[in-house]
Formats: structure tokens, C-alpha cells, sequence
């Protein structure tokens, strides 16, 4: 028995509107206090004036939050009792409203208890809209949520299908001025989403349709809107691409390109979107060598190619190394400047991190330890993958 979770989405030019749609009484904006600064917190707030909702504004999230802030924003909810949750920013501002949202209502609820295994049994009455400003992460559409506990020095990872978003609104307006480098790393997340997800051990029928589409919305609208950020035809279409990525988050599963990644991430900071656009040619190198039919069939799909099985798997390969020369994506951890010899003494924890990660058993090819080892050496020289 398998699931497909969505919230309602509202998409596309001014579909912020809608926000005057919703009836409510109080909204608590979980939010950064960059994006209070650039105004676009404004954007949101003038719509709730038009609808006559109050609102109290909390914008305290940082990259990489923390329980710590998520239990404040909770309390912070229960002091002004909102009937409307909005979780506006990128995935980490998503992420710690969508756990503000469960611990308002269950401040009784050990973190731990946010799983899916545990009914939350919420109300109906409070509602929680997510808003992404950047065309990444997918965190608007997704249940899983990731927090940091600074006590333990944990990555929680948290989330129940209970506590989706009722509705996402994914208006372009919010990234009309991303800068390029912003656009271009959080447009590879949406790519590595997408042909993760079709690759991947959890693919299912209902996901495949959607992660070819969203693979195809890359390829065409990431050279302009990286090039052009006011390409608005553009812009509306990554963040098309990376709703309709982040649905295969939920729905089915990415693999070690994530893993790889999130372990580069804990040691080294780099933006996720970067550190994925990185390692995904050589991930994707290493499944086709041993595991090439599903990234034929997608090859296939987008128009690539007609070859199958490790020449048509190439194809798509070719393709994603294309995008990043178009866009100056950096090729190597060497090129971004981490030491070799600060690479070479992390590689112990990097392994051990990637290899438990959830996402590597839902790769299509999970990679011995050697394997491992040696990607990880591809990734940092920027080598081609042979194994
Ligand atoms: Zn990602």
C-alpha cells in the first residue's frame, strides 16, 4: 500500500492572491529577517490587511534551525493563538513552521513524537499555508522536516504526514530578484530532486510523470533564469519545477547525491544547491555504469536519445553536465576550495555519515564502502566516474 500526499497548490502569477481567499482570523508569519528587509514580507502582510486578518510576524530563522527555535516559535503561538500558520522563505523557514504547527497544538509531544508512526490527531481549524520564496527545496509540498538539536548536536529528522501544509502558494514573484548564483544552485537541487526520485528504489507511477516534467522545466529555464533573472516566463517555470520536484520528496525517494551532500554539508559550509550540483554528474556516472535503464528511459523521455542501457544513461549524464557549464556551476570540491588534506582527514566521518543517511538505500545503485571511497575522490578532483 503506497500513498501520494499533496497540499492544495496554488500556483503561478499573482496566485499570492488567494491568500485574501482564506478565511482567518489571526496569521503567525514564520519567516527571516532578510526577507522582512527586501520587502517581501510586506507582500504577504498587505494581503492579509485586505482580508482584514491580524497577524504577528516571527522572524527569527536562520539557515540550518534549530528545535530550540521551533519550540519558541510554539510558544510564541500559543501566546497570540493563530487560526493560520504561513511558513514563508526557503525550506528551513518552511521546515520550522511545519513543526510550530504540530507543537502549538501538541506541546505535550516529545520531538521524537513527530513521526509518522505516531497519530497527532490535529485540528482542522488552524491551517498551514507554506510560501517558498527561492525554486528549490520542495519543503512546501513535503511532510519531512529537518532541525537541528544544539544540545545532543543532532540532525533531527522530524515530520509526519499529519502536519503537510494545507495549501502552498507558489508565486514567481518572490524570486524575480534571486541573484544568478542563488538561482543556479537551488535549480540543480531541483534537477537532482527530480531524477533522483524517477531513478530511485521508491519510484512509483505516480511520481514518474511529474519528476519527467520537472527534469524538463530544468533543462529549459535554468540557463535563462540564471542568465536573465528577470525572465519572468522563466522564473514562474523553476518554481513550477521545484513544487512539482519536492513532491516526489514526499512520494518517493532521492539517493546518494543527497547522502553525499548532506555529509559534505555537516563538515564543510557550502549551500546545499551547491554542494549537490556538484556531486550529481558523478552520482548519476556511477549509477548509469552499473544500473543505466531507468536514466535511458528518462533520456529517452526528455528527447535526448533513443539509445538504451549505458549509452542512453550517458545522454542525461552529458545533459546535466551541460546545464552546469552553461551556468558556471563549479565541477569540483577542489575548485570551491576545500584543502586536499582537509578533504583526505574527513573522509572517515564523510563516509560514515553517507553511507547511514536514509537516502542511500533508496539509491538504484548503493555503493560498497570502496565505492564510496573512491566517488567521494571523483567528486573532489572532478574525475569521471569508471567503477
Ligand atoms: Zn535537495
Amino acid at each position: 500500500m503506497w500513498f501520494f500526499r499533496s497540499p492544495q497548490i496554488v500556483f503561478g502569477p499573482e496566485s499570492l492572491d488567494y491568500l485574501v481567499e482564506i478565511p482567518a482570523r489571526h496569521a503567525l508569519i514564520i519567516t527571516d529577517a532578510n526577507l522582512v528587509q527586501l520587502g517581501l514580507v510586506n507582500l504577504v502582510t498587505r494581503k492579509l490587511d485586505e482580508a482584514g486578518v491580524a497577524y504577528t510576524l516571527f522572524p527569527e530563522v536562520r539557515a540550518e534551525p534549530t528545535l530550540e527555535l521551533a519550540l519558541r516559535g510554539a510558544e510564541v503561538a500559543r501566546e497570540v493563538k493563530p487560526d493560520l500558520i504561513i511558513g514563508l522563505g526557503g525550506g528551513s523557514a518552511m521546515d520550522t513552521a511545519k513543526t510550530v504547527r504540530v507543537l502549538y497544538e501538541r506541546p505535550d509531544l516529545p520531538v521524537d513524537g513527530i513521526s509518522p508512526l505516531e497519530p497527532l490527531n490535529l485540528s482542522k481549524d488552524i491551517r498551514l499555508i507554506t510560501i517558498p520564496t527561492t525554486s528549490g527545496t520542495g519543503a512546501d509540498v513535503g511532510w519531512g522536516v529537518v532541525l537541528t538539536d544544539e544540545v545532543s548536536h543532532r540532525k533531527l529528522v522530524l515530520g509526519s504526514p499529519e502536519g503537510l501544509a494545507d495549501f502552498a502558494i507558489v508565486d514567481p514573484v518572490f524570486t524575480l530578484d534571486l541573484p544568478p548564483a542563488i538561482t543556479r544552485d537551488t535549480g540543480m537541487d531541483v534537477l537532482a530532486h527530480a531524477i533522483e526520485c524517477f531513478v530511485g528504489a521508491w519510484r512509483n507511477d505516480f511520481t514518474d510523470g511529474l519528476m519527467i516534467k520537472a527534469t524538463e522545466l530544468v533543462l529549459t529555464y535554468l540557463p535563462r533564469a540564471y542568465k536573465n533573472p528577470h525572465d519572468e516566463e522563466a522564473r514562474e517555470h523553476m518554481h513550477n519545477a521545484a513544487t512539482i520536484a519536492g513532491l516526489g520528496l514526499g512520494n518517493a525517494q532521492i539517493g546518494i547525491c543527497h547522502s553525499m551532500a548532506h555529509a559534505l554539508g555537516g563538515m564543510f559550509h557550502a549551500p546545499h544547491g551547491r554542494l549537490i550540483g556538484i556531486c550529481l554528474p558523478y552520482t548519476l556516472e556511477f549509477a548509469a555504469n552499473g544500473m543505466p535503464d531507468n536514466l535511458a528511459a528518462l533520456a529517452r523521455y526528455l528527447g535526448l536519445t533513443t539509445a538504451p542501457g549505458q549509452e542512453g544513461a550517458y545522454a542525461l549524464v552529458e545533459a546535466v553536465r551541460q546545464l552546469g557549464r552553461e551556468t558556471g556551476h563549479p565541477r569540483s570540491l577542489k575548485e570551491i576550495g576545500i584543502g586536499e588534506r582537509e578533504f583526505a582527514e574527513s573522509l572517515p566521518t564523510l563516509l560514515d555519515n553517507a553511507s547511514q543517511d536514509p537516502c542511500t538505500i533508496t539509491s538504484p545503485r548503493v555503493p560498497e564502502s570502496e565505492e564510496f571511497n573512491e566517488l567521494f575522490w571523483c567528486v573532489y578532483h572532478g574525475k569521471p566516474v569508471t567503477f
